[in-house]
C-alpha cells in the first residue's frame, strides 16, 4: 500500500518550518490526541534571571551568591547559568571551586574555599532532611524557582529564579484545545512552579518534579490510557520521552540529542509550529481520500 504521507509534500514541510526525519511520525500526527510539552525551554524561554536572594544570619546575600556562583561554575544547567550571570552582574568575586558534581534533577555540589557548597531544588532539601526557608515560601507560591544554598550540610540561604513563560505558548495551548487535543505539561521543576505555569497556560495536566530518567514513563503511562501523545522538547532529558512518544518532536536549535531522538524537527522555538505539523499531517492524509 501507499503510504499516506506520500502527499505530503516534504518542500511544503520544509516551507513551515518542519523538518521531516520519520515520515511515519509525521502521518501518526494526524491522530495526536494529547500533546505533552516540557516546561523549560519549551513553552518558558529557558533562560531564567536572578529575582531575589535570602541569606541567614551568617552570610550576606553577595556572599551567599558568590560560593553559589562558584558551586555552580561548571554546570551547563540554566540555573546555574542564571546564578553565575548573576553574581558577574553584581561584580562578584567568585572563588574558584573543585570536586565539582552534578546531579540530575537535585543540583550540584563542590568545594569552595575548604566547604562543601551545595545548590539545588527541593529534591536537595528533601536529601538533607531539611525543610524550605520561610523567607522562600511566598516566592514558591509566586510560582518562582527556588534554589537552596548549603554550606557544610546547613542552610546558608536561597536564591529566586523566575523564567519568563514564551509569549506565544498561550495561543498554542488554545489552539491545540480548539482541535480537541489534551495539553499536558512535564517538568523537572518543583510541583508549585509547574502548576503556576499551567494555571497561565490553561494546560489540562501536569507531571512536576519529575527526574530525566523518569519522564518517558509519564509517556507511558499516559499511552496506557490509550492516548496517542506527541511530546515536545528542547533538552538532553528529554531524548528518551521524545523517542517513546508516538510522535518525538524536538523544538528549536533544540541539543543534538533531543534532535536524534525526534522523528520531527521544528526550525523555531515557537511552540505554536506544533500546529504546523499537526496541519500538515491532516492535510495530507485528507488529500489521499
Ligand atoms: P527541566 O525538566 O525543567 O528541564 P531539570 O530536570 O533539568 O528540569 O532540573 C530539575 C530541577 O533540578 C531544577 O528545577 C532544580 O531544582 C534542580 N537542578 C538541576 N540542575 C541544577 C543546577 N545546576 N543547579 C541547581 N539546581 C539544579
Ligand atoms: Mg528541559
Amino acid at each position: 500500500a501507499i503510504p499516506l504521507v506520500v502527499s505530503i509534500s516534504t518542500e511544503r514541510a520544509a516551507l513551515a518550518g518542519v523538518l521531516v526525519k520519520d515520515r511515519a511520525a509525521l502521518e501518526r500526527t494526524r491522530t495526536v490526541d494529547t500533546v505533552l510539552f516540557d516546561k523549560t525551554g519549551t513553552l518558558t524561554r529557558g533562560t531564567p534571571v536572578l529575582t531575589d536572594v535570602t541569606s541567614t544570619h551568617d552570610h550576606s546575600d553577595d556572599h551567599l551568591l558568590a560560593m553559589a556562583a562558584a558551586a555552580e561554575s561548571d554546570s551547563e544547567h540554566p540555573l546555574a547559568r542564571a546564578v553565575v550571570t548573576a553574581a558577574r552582574r553584581r561584580h562578584l568575586r567568585v572563588p574558584a571551586a573543585s570536586d565539582f558534581r552534578a546531579s540530575a534533577a537535585v543540583g550540584v555540589t563542590a568545594t569552595v574555599e575548604g566547604h562543601t557548597v551545595a545548590v539545588g531544588g527541593p529534591a536537595l532539601l528533601t536529601e538533607h532532611g531539611h525543610q524550605p526557608l520561610p523567607a522562600t515560601l511566598p516566592w514558591t507560591e509566586a510560582g518562582t524557582t527556588v534554589l537552596h544554598v548549603l554550606i557544610d550540610g546547613r542552610i546558608a540561604g536561597a536564591l529566586a529564579l523566575a523564567d519568563e513563560i514564551r509569549p506565544e505558548s498561550r495561543e498554542a495551548v488554545d489552539a491545540l484545545h480548539a482541535l480537541g487535543i489534551q495539553v499536558v505539561m512535564i517538568t523537572g521543576d518543583a510541583q508549585s512552579v509547574a502548576e503556576a505555569v499551567a494555571a497561565e497556560l490553561g494546560i489540562d495536566q501536569v507531571f512536576a518534579q519529575v527526574r530525566p530518567e523518569h519522564k518517558s514513563e509519564k509517556v507511558v503511562r499516559l499511552q496506557r490510557q490509550n492516548r496517542i501523545v506527541a511530546m515536545v522538547g528542547d533538552g538532553v532529558n528529554d531524548a528518551p520521552a521524545l523517542a517513546q512518544a508516538d510522535v518525538g518532536i524536538a523544538i528549536g536549535a533544540g541539543t543534538d540529542v533531543a534532535i536524534a531522538s525526534a522523528g520531527v524537527i521544528l526550525a523555531s522555538d515557537d511552540p505554536r509550529s506544533v500546529l504546523s505539523v499537526i496541519q500538515l499531517s491532516r492535510a495530507g492524509y485528507r488529500k489521499m481520500k
